[in-house]
């Protein structure tokens, strides 16, 4: 499949990169808090699960900002590597058939690792 978009600037690499480290960064803020909410929630509930259906809720949606924000967590370390790779010239480069990564794929997922065929084999 052709790549027809034409490579961009290394500054808009950057710029797509410090977006989504951002973002997530600012997700992960959001999530902190919704993260207290849950817990303040959880205090000011009667605590006695077993006669509190409120509780296992709580548990729940504890559960469900813990991995929303491992996730978020991720995506900033995944975007801080990219920006290495960027600082090291590496960016764009599959890490494991060495080609290089289609621009569409990298603008879709700026800090993908492999490209779309070794994603897809690896799956
Ligand atoms: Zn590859």
């Amino acid at each position: 499949m052709p790549d027809a978009t034409p490579p961009p600037a290394p500054d808009e690499r950057r710029e797509r990169l410090e977006a989504l480290r951002t973002g997530a960064l600012e997700r992960l803020a959001a999530l902190g808090r919704s993260f207290d909410d849950v817990v303040a929630a959880a205090a000011g509930a009667n605590t006695d699960d077993e006669h509190d259906p409120e509780g296992a809720t709580i548990g729940f949606e504890r559960a469900q900002v813990v991995a929303l924000a491992a996730r978020a967590r991720r995506t900033v370390d995944e975007a801080d590597a990219a920006l290495d790779r960027l600082r090291a010239g590496t960016y764009g480069r599959c890490e494991v058939c060495g080609r290089p990564i289609t621009e569409a794929r990298l603008q879709a997922r700026p800090a993908a690792t492999t490209c779309l065929t070794c994603a897809t084999a690896r799956r």
